[in-house]
């Protein structure tokens, strides 16, 4: 049986999936000579450093304490010298705090706190351990993993899901991650369900990944309570909301959260750093990111947190061709880059270079009223009818019509045929509607 949603999109053909140059390429090191680690990567208050310039730093180290109730620490993710502590532009061109290390390649650890093996380990242990690693959602929505674990009292949590589906487009780190080291996500998906007490745990992953479900399934064989879901390929299925309705049947109400249908929602990225954490103490301090699109050798690489987006791209080959512009994340939901001395992140899954031509945006012709967004929308919203109030300045009507449900993942975007910008305008809208209080 296959699992899916109503909605969508099929970015299936190679030239708009993009998945092709990347996909089966073995996760390469890259171990750069400095980083700049923001302090800002998760959601939450940015972290406070903890160290100063001069100070000689160890691999794995506290460089910032958590600040405020969802905070997490900061590990240094090499070994060597501080040679500053700068305000720098993140990605979302928002500045922050960064903590710039010059590396001593000695690779010298920190003293490592392990908690024993993943079913052995105190289980009312485990979230503190995942904290303490500065774990946060590694599939680019930055929410410190703890907190998650945590649910309220009264929103008992009965089935974990990892998600492999990995739907967005040029993105392959997580289905060679689950290709490489299925164990250890197996590992990271029992400690999970441990800590939180819950005995079902599913991990989903879509059917043009079944070199990865066969992977998955065989290191799964006699894990308790862990099952392998197949799902149909089709974008969002890795959508939060999405994917808890093609495999529990459960719908997160508007406005909720997956624990009001009794889910939680894990990368399997953040699986695996969950397991290095209980296991080996290991903190987080670097994840497996996709560099593709015109590069020379589209590349899966683990790169260290703090590591510059152009020393990236010059272990993946160099450009292939003048860049018209630089992606964090898959073509459909990432941001673009302002430049390429920007940081690696936690949460930063792929650095999509595009050329020239491909980055131009097409001129919007006025909307044909053909319906498409609307049946493309996984989120079940007319996105014509949104984008004619949000044009008028209609937030409240925005809002009305249910626009803070959109998961900007820009189907409707995708298909619509008058080429018209609506995924980013209704991003703005919800943003706005946030700040005003609306
Ligand atoms: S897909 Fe585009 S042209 Fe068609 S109804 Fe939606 S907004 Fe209008
Ligand atoms: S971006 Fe929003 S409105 Fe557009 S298809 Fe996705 S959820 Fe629907």
């Amino acid at each position: 049986m296959k699992f899916s949603f109503k909605g969508g999109i099929h970015p299936l053909k190679e030239m708009h999936e993009g998945k092709g140059a990347s996909r089966h390429q073995p996760i390469r090191d890259l171990v750069p000579e400095t980083v700049s680690i923001p302090m800002d990567m998760h959601i939450g208050a940015p972290s406070a450093p903890c160290v100063q310039k001069g100070d000689r730093v160890l691999l794995g180290q506290v460089i910032a304490t958590p600040v405020g109730g969802i905070g997490i620490p900061v590990h240094a993710s090499v070994s060597g010298e501080v040679t500053g502590i700068e305000v720098r532009q993140l990605l979302n061109k928002q500045p922050s705090t960064c903590i710039n290390i010059t590396n001593d390649k000695l690779d010298e650890w920190a003293p490592l706190h392990p908690l024993g093996g993943v079913e052995t380990a105190p289980a009312d242990r485990i979230i503190q351990q995942v904290k303490d690693a500065g774990i946060c959602g590694m599939g680019g929505a930055c929410f410190p993993t703890h907190i998650k674990m945590s649910p309220p009292a009264d929103k008992p949590v009965d089935t974990v899901i990892l998600n492999g589906a990995e739907c967005e487009t040029f993105l392959t780190a997580d289905h060679q991650l689950l290709l490489e080291q299925p164990g250890l996500v197996v590992d990271g998906l029992r400690a999970i369900m441990r800590g939180m007490g819950v005995t079902r745990g599913i991990i989903a992953i879509e059917d043009n990944k079944m070199d990865a479900v066969k992977a998955v399934r065989e290191a799964a064989q006699g894990r308790e309570g862990v099952s392998v879901a197949v799902l149909r390929t089709k974008y969002p299925q890795g959508g939060e909301k999405q994917l808890i309705e093609a495999i529990t049947k459960r719908q997160v109400p508007s406005g909720g959260l997956p624990c009001d249908v009794g889910v939680a929602v894990f990368n399997v990225g953040t699986a695996a750093a969950v397991a290095e954490a209980v296991s080996l103490g290991k903190p987080l301090i670097s994840r497996v990111t996709t560099v593709t699109g015109a590069v020379n050798k589209p590349s899966n690489l683990r790169l260290r947190i703090g590591t510059s987006f152009q020393a990236a791209i010059d272990e993946a080959g160099g450009t292939s061709e003048e860049p018209g512009k630089v992606f964090a994340g898959g073509s459909m939901t990432g941001i673009a880059a302002p430049n390429t001395g920007v940081s690696v992140t936690k949460a930063n899954n792929g650095v999509v270079v595009l050329g020239q031509k491909d980055a131009v945006t097409p001129e919007p012709t006025p909307c044909i009223r053909c319906g498409r967004c609307v049946s493309a929308c996984p989120a079940k919203l007319n996105p014509q009818r949104l984008k004619e109030l949000c044009d008028m300045g209609n937030l409240a009507g925005a809002k009305k019509e249910h626009v803070m449900e959109c998961i900007i993942c820009a189907s409707c975007s995708y298909v619509c045929p008058a080429k018209l910008e609506l995924s980013p305008t209704f991003k703005e809208a919800k943003e706005k509607i946030t700040a005003r209080r609306i």
